[in-house]
């Protein structure tokens, strides 16, 4: 049988996180054996959400997962940070040793053989991730079928410089590590998860064709601000009462 591919998407609301939503679920329907992980960047869940996320028909998890408060107001803030440690201890509390995880944002863009790229991963595979900062790509640099170096517009400083979608994790192989962790630092998320599983450069699977692919893109959708609308309650109180 084929691994469960666990695919863990930080959301948060606002007016695009429906659209967002469900363009990436119908992305997922056509994927086999897979359990989707929304973590939503708020205190509790709701029953939009539930039920949206219910008609689907693909397998999930919906959690609630903010933000904590002291965070909402750094600039550049922990983005989808509480959401994916909220699902890593998901996994974790229910000893999840067999397959393999991912961490999918709701806004990125994704190549469906990406899921059966990463489905074999047997400790941790990469693979290029398109649109990413200057470079408009970061990915590893495949030299005779080994991962030698990364090429990366940011480097600054990291020993792993790659994109949260640029890489995927074996859970028997993840479990192995007590302390696996994603600190609330932005920029270094990537790296300091990868630091925590213990990785060697010579162990990385490199995937999409020795990483000359891009299965995956870091598409960002233009944000507005939702109007704030004043509901006049003399004007309510006088038609509905
Ligand atoms: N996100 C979140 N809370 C926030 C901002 C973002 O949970 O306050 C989620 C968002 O839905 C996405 C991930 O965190 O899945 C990364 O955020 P975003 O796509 O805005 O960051 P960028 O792609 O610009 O780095
Ligand atoms: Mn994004």
């Amino acid at each position: 049988q084929l691994p469960v591919i666990y695919f863990v998407t930080p959301t948060y609301p606002r007016r695009e996180q429906i659209p967002e939503l469900t363009r990436l679920a119908h992305t997922l329907l056509h994927v086999p054996r897979l359990h989707w992980l929304v973590a939503n960047d708020r205190d509790r869940c709701d029953k939009f959400l539930d039920n949206m996320l219910n008609k689907f028909g693909i397998p999930f998890t919906y959690l609630a997962s903010p933000m904590p408060s002291k965070f909402r107001n750094t600039k550049p803030a922990p983005r989808g940070v509480a959401n994916r440690r909220a699902a890593l201890q998901w996994l974790h509390q229910r000893n999840l040793t067999a397959g393999v995880l991912y961490f999918g944002d709701d806004d990125n863009t994704y190549d469906l053989r990406l899921f059966s790229e990463i489905r074999q991963t047997q400790r941790v595979s990469m693979f290029p991730v398109g649109l990413i900062a200057e470079y408009a790509v970061s990915g590893p640099v495949v030299r005779n079928g080994k991962v030698v170096a990364f090429l990366d517009s940011w480097v600054a400083g990291r020993r792993w410089p790659v994109d949260m979608a640029g890489f995927a994790v074996n859970l028997a192989y993840m479990s192995q590590y007590p302390n696996v962790n994603m600190p609330f630092k932005p920029g270094y998320e990537e790296d300091l998860f990868l630091r925590s599983i213990g990785l060697r450069i010579d162990q990385i699977e490199p995937k999409g064709n020795n990483c000359t692919e891009i299965l995956v893109w870091h598409t960002q959708t233009k944000n507005k601000k939702s109007p704030t609308v004043r509901i006049d309650s003399a004007l309510l109180n006088d038609r509905f009462n």
